[in-house]
């Protein structure tokens, strides 16, 4: 996105900008593109150890640390995966379910740089 954001009136721009940062989190789930999903890490064994997670564990555990209780959606990494042969991703003990809300934000937090 090398687009001119100066030209762009401020509140504009300020929508903008949300739009770009959710769409970039938003590639990270791969829903729609399933091409290339499973080149990623995100094929059907995932799926499976996914289903078998959420079934396990249903809440979103940041939602619980926090008293609430929410459906968990989504299974994160604690540990990101480096490449499809790395244990790390299917490894259970590296996965915790989460809400899609906790999870994008947990995400963005990554992608920014921050670990937890
Ligand atoms: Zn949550």
């Amino acid at each position: 996105m090398t687009r001119r954001l100066s030209a762009i009136p401020a509140r504009l721009g300020r929508l903008a900008s949300r739009t770009a940062s959710a769409v970039t989190v938003g590639t990270g789930f791969a829903r729609t593109d399933r091409s290339s999903s499973t080149a990623r890490g995100y094929g059907q064994d995932w799926r499976r150890v996914r289903e078998q997670v959420l079934a396990d564990e249903p809440l979103c555990r940041f939602c619980q640390a926090k008293g609430r209780v929410t459906a968990a959606t989504d299974l994160d990494h604690i540990r990101s995966f480096q490449g499809l042969d790395d244990p790390l991703r299917l490894d259970r003990s590296n996965l915790r379910p989460l809400c899609q809300p906790c999870h994008m934000a947990r995400t963005a937090r990554q992608a920014a740089g921050a670990y937890e």
